[in-house]
């Protein structure tokens, strides 16, 4: 079974042939990094012109090097939320065109579900599971009892933490998006400014990373303006000594009331070095019983695999969507099936 997928939520165009959900036949990334760095993040509109632009060669270069022909596909499968609401248009209206045209089934596709089935590419999911998604717009523990079953068990109450890396990277003087960077300077620092670690002792689930964020960029105000140069090793180290605390003292914490057989780390955070040991660390400590997938590095960021594995569950669930499908900007896990709101 073939699926022909599309992700255009942000920043990255991108198409990809899939087989069976589980095999990449090709996966076409065309990103915009550069267009938007001067700006220091997306521009809606730039990002729609671009992916206008791109998804015409991205849809020929992934059925050419898939090796697939349009008669070949037995779905289009297409992120329609969330995401930046001009920049999903062009995706699913490229989506719908091919559907369309070629007599095929459109499906429907939750952009953050894909990122937990970037996971899906290093092995077989068993549940109940458990994802922590961490990304530029989110940051969610996700429960899923059963396969397609999704439930929203924690979540930021202000910035994702991929939104906090970029600011604090910001500050640091690195360009758009900072995340790699700071990560890369981390292992050159020690954690020696000791920022809060927000609500790690709170009995719940819930992250916030605006108060660390602030006093990241106050440490570096005030010392700009004693005219004291920091160490920007130590900062990055810092930072993210903080964020890792958090991220895997919540997720043990989960892990700790709902009880499952595997946990999924996903999102263009997923990345992180810092956090994939930690967690690997954590689970060997104290929870064994749970095996950890850890998303590719090359699937951690936007792509379009990642949706066809995905679309590919949706479409034998018997997902499908309309020829009057929208963009849902603010798609939630919880309004998964709600497809034209
Ligand atoms: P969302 O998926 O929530 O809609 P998005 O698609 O914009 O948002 P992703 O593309 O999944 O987000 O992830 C991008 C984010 O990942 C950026 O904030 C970037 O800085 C961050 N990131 C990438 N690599 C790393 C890393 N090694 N360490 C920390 N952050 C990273
Ligand atoms: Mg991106
Ligand atoms: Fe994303």
């Amino acid at each position: 079974t073939y699926i022909l997928a599309f992700e255009s939520s942000c920043d990255e165009t991108s198409v990809a042939v899939i087989e069976n959900g589980t095999k990449i036949l090709s996966n076409i990334v065309a990103t915009q990094i550069a267009s938007h760095q001067r700006f220091g993040g997306v521009v809606p509109e730039v990002a729609s012109r671009h992916h206008i632009e791109q998804i015409t060669k991205c849809t020929r270069e992934a059925l050419t090097e898939a090796g697939v022909t349009y008669e070949q596909l037995a779905g289009v499968a297409v992120t329609y939320g969330p995401g930046l609401v001009g920049s999903l248009l062009i995706g699913v209206t490229a989506a719908k065109i091919i559907a369309w045209a070629h007599h095929l089934p459109l499906i429907p596709v939750n952009h953050m579900a894909g990122h937990i089935y970037a996971a899906r590419y290093v092995g077989e999911f068993t549940y109940p599971m458990m994802a922590l998604l961490v990304s530029g717009g989110h940051t969610e523990l996700v429960y899923m009892k059963a396969e397609h079953e999704y439930e929203i068990i924690g979540e930021t109450r202000d910035d994702a933490v991929g939104e906090a890396y970029d600011k604090i990277g910001r500050v640091l003087g690195i360009n758009y998006p900072a995340g790699k960077t700071v990560d890369e300077w981390a292992h050159q620092g020690q954690d020696t400014f000791k920022f809060p670690r927000a609500m790690v002792q709170e009995d719940n689930l819930d992250f916030s990373f605006s108060g660390l964020k602030s006093a990241f960029i106050n440490t570096v105000h005030n010392a700009h303006q004693r005219g004291q140069a920091l160490n920007k090793n130590d900062l990055a180290a810092s930072f993210q000594a903080a964020v890792v605390d958090i991220l895997g003292e919540k997720t043990m914490r989960a892990l700790d009331q709902y009880p499952v057989k595997q946990l999924v780390l996903a999102g263009g955070v997923a990345a992180n070095s810092g956090v994939r040991s930690r967690l690997e660390k954590d689970l060997a400590k104290f929870h064994p019983e749970v095996k950890l997938l850890l998303a590719p590095l090359k699937l951690c960021g936007d792509n379009a695999a990642m949706i066809g594995a995905a679309g590919y569950v949706n479409y034998q669930h018997g997902d499908r969507a309309g020829w009057d499908l929208n963009a849902v900007p603010g798609l939630s896990f919880d309004r998964t099936t709600d497809l034209n709101q």
